[in-house]
C-alpha cells in the first residue's frame, strides 16, 4: 500500500491517474471498481472534507440515511468487482416493502431480500476495500473548483482544514460529492453535462435512528422483518413517510417532502409545518414507538438525528466530460419514486471504475473514451428513471383520496411485481377497455387516466432511453427526443394543490 499524501500548501501534484471528489457511497465504490479493473495499477487520490475518523459522513448531523437497499445490487457489486459485505456495515436483513394507503385500508407487499445499512460503519469498510488496491486519501480537504486547460478538467482545486490550499491534477476528476456538489455546478470547461437542479426535483428528506421498547403490538407501524412505507399527502407531501427496522426494537423512522409541496399544504390547512416538526409528529403519532432513546454507542453515535436533501430527478442525461465524471447523488442518481440513491452508487459506481480503467489503459480519458459510462449506466439501470421522474410527478398530484382507490382497484400484482423489478407498472386494471372494470374506472376517471398515461409515456421513455447514443456525436438529438416526451408530461401533471 501506498504512503497517505501529505501535501503542503499550493502543492501541486501531476502525476494522479484519477482523484475522486467525495469518499461517500458513490465515490469508495468507485475506487474500489478502478482498483479492482486496474489490479491496483491506477494512482487514485479520494479527496473528502471529512476528518479521517469520519469517512463516508454527510454532513454535520451525521450520515443521514433510510439505510434501506436490495440484496440485488449487493449481489451486482460482489458478482462484478468482489466485494460482499456483511457484518457490522450490514445491520439487519429485511424481506420486503409494506406500501400502505393514506386511509389504512390497502397494503401492498413489495417482495424482494434488502438490507438495512449502518451508514456509519459502512465507508470504514469501504475505505479499507479501496486501500487494498492501494487507494490514497486526503481527508480533511475540501474540493472547491475544478482545474482545466485546453477544453479538459485537468485537476480540483480547494481548502484543508488548517486553511492551507492544494492543487492537485489528474487524468480524471471523478465527481462524487453528493447532493450538494459545487464542482458540477462550475463545471468550467463546455460538456454537456447538465449543471443545475429544478429545486422541484430535489426532496428534503430527514429521520431518526432509535432503540425503542415496543408498546404495542401494531404490524402497520413496526415490523421487524419489513420495511414499512406510508403514503399519506398531509404527512409527508409529494413524498413519504417510512419505517425501517434496524432490529427488534431499533428503528430508522423518518420522511421526505417536496419543499414546494410541503408549502402549498400549509397555505391551504393555514400551518407552519416543516421537515422536522413533521417528522417529529409522525414519530408521536406511532403507537408502537413510544418508549425511545437515540443510541449512544460507537455505531450510532452522531448519527441519530439527522435531515439532508435528495435529487429526485432522472440522472443528469450525460455524465462525462473531457477529464471528467459525474457519480451518485451529485449525478442525480436516486430513484426517482423513492429517493433510493444507494443502489445507484452501487451500480454507477462499479460501471463508472470499470470504464475508467478501460480509458486509462486506451490513453483516452476524454469525453468520447468516457462516454461507455453514459451507455452501461443507462442500459443497465438508468433506462426506467426517467419513466419514474413522470410516475413521480403524477403521484405528487393526486390526492390521498385518489391514492386510496387507485391502491385498493387499480394495482395489479403484475404491477407490483413489475415496480420491484424496477419497471414501470401497466396498471391494466384502470383499462376503459377492461369491461369488468368499467364501474371502477369510471367512479374514478381521472385517476385511470392518469395512471394510463403514465403507461403510455413509460413505454416511449423506455425506448428513448435503450436507444440512448453509443458516442456523443447522436447525444444532442437524442437529448431533444428525450426533452419533448418530458416536457409535455411536466405541463400535464400540475402539482397538487393539497391532499385531503
Ligand atoms: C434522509 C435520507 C434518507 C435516505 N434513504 C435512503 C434509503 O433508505 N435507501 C437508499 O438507497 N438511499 C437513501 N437515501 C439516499 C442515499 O443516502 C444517497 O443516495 C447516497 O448516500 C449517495 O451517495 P453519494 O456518495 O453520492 O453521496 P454522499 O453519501 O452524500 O457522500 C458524499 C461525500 O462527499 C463528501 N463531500 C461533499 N462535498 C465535498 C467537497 N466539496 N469536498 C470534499 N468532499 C466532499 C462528503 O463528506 C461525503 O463523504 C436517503 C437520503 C437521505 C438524505
Amino acid at each position: 500500500m501506498r504512503d497517505k499524501v501529505d501535501l503542503g500548501p499550493s502543492q501541486a501534484v501531476s502525476n494522479y491517474d484519477v482523484i475522486i471528489a467525495g469518499g461517500g457511497m458513490a465515490g469508495l465504490i468507485t475506487a474500489a471498481s478502478i482498483g479492482f479493473s486496474t489490479k491496483g495499477n491506477a494512482r487514485v487520490l479520494i479527496i473528502d472534507r471529512n476528518k479521517e475518523d469520519e469517512p463516508g459522513k454527510k454532513t454535520n448531523n451525521g450520515w443521514t440515511c433510510g439505510d434501506a437497499t436490495s440484496k440485488r445490487s449487493l449481489d451486482y457489486l460482489s458478482e462484478h468487482i468482489g466485494v460482499r459485505y456483511g457484518s457490522p456495515e450490514l445491520e439487519h436483513p429485511v424481506s420486503g416493502v409494506y406500501v400502505y394507503s393514506p386511509d389504512r385500508q390497502t397494503k401492498v407487499l413489495f417482495e424482494g431480500e434488502g438490507y438495512l445499512f449502518n451508514r456509519k460503519l459502512a465507508p470504514r469498510r469501504q475505505v479499507n476495500d479501496a486501500k487494498k488496491f492501494g487507494t490514497e486519501f486526503m481527508y480533511g480537504a475540501t474540493a472547491e473548483r475544478l482545474l482545466s486547460e485546453d477544453g479538459r478538467v485537468t485537476g480540483v482545486s480547494g481548502r484543508k482544514s488548517d486553511g492551507t490550499t492544494f492543487s492537485l491534477t489528474a487524468k480524471v476528476v471523478i465527481d462524487a460529492t453528493g447532493s450538494s456538489s459545487v464542482l458540477r455546478r462550475f463545471i468550467p470547461i463546455s460538456s454537456m453535462i447538465e449543471k443545475e437542479i429544478d429545486m422541484d426535483d430535489v426532496v428534503g428528506t430527514g429521520r431518526y435512528i432509535l432503540d425503542f421498547e415496543p408498546a404495542v403490538d401494531a404490524p402497520e407501524f413496526f415490523s421487524p422483518d419489513y420495511c414499512i412505507i406510508h403514503l399519506d399527502q398531509f404527512i409527508a407531501p409529494a413524498g413519504y413517510a417510512w419505517v425501517f427496522p434496524k432490529g427488534k426494537k431499533k428503528v430508522n423512522i423518518g420522511l421526505g417532502v417536496s419543499h414546494s409541496g410541503l408549502a402549498r399544504r400549509n397555505r391551504r390547512f393555514k400551518l407552519n409545518d416543516n421537515l422536522q416538526s413533521l417528522i417529529d409528529k409522525y414519530l408521536t403519532d406511532n403507537p408502537v414507538i413510544k418508549k425511545y432513546a437515540q443510541p449512544s454507542d460507537d455505531a450510532d453515535s452522531g448519527n441519530t438525528k439527522g435531515n439532508w436533501q435528495v435529487p429526485v430527478r432522472r440522472h443528469n442525461d450525460c455524465m462525462v466530460a473531457n477529464g471528467f465524471a459525474v457519480v451518485g447523488d451529485s449525478a442525480w442518481m436516486p430513484r426517482p419514486i423513492d429517493a433510493g440513491g444507494i443502489s445507484p452508487s452501487i451500480y454507477g459506481g462499479t460501471i463508472l471504475g470499470k470504464v475508467v480503467a478501460e480509458a486509462l489503459e486506451a490513453g483516452d480519458t476524454s469525453e468520447a473514451g468516457l462516454w461507455k459510462y453514459n451507455v452501461e449506466y443507462m442500459n443497465t439501470h438508468g433506462y426506467p428513471m426517467a419513466s419514474f421522474e413522470v410516475l413521480r410527478r403524477y403521484l405528487q398530484s393526486v390526492t390521498n383520496e385518489q391514492i386510496n382507490y387507485g391502491m385498493k382497484y387499480f394495482l395489479s400484482e403484475e404491477d407490483v411485481t413489475a415496480i420491484t423489478e424496477r419497471k414501470h407498472p401497466e396498471f391494466n386494471q384502470a383499462r376503459f377497455m377492461n369491461p369488468a372494470m368499467w364501474f371502477r374506472v369510471l367512479g374514478q376517471l381521472s385517476l385511470a387516466r392518469g395512471l394510463r398515461y403514465t403507461v403510455k409515456k413509460s413505454a416511449a421513455l423506455v425506448e428513448i432511453n435503450l436507444s440512448y447514443p453509443e458516442s456523443p456525436k447522436g447525444f444532442e438529438d437524442w437529448q431533444k427526443r428525450l426533452g419533448r416526451e418530458l416536457t409535455e408530461t411536466v405541463e400535464k401533471f400540475k402539482p397538487l394543490d393539497v391532499a385531503n
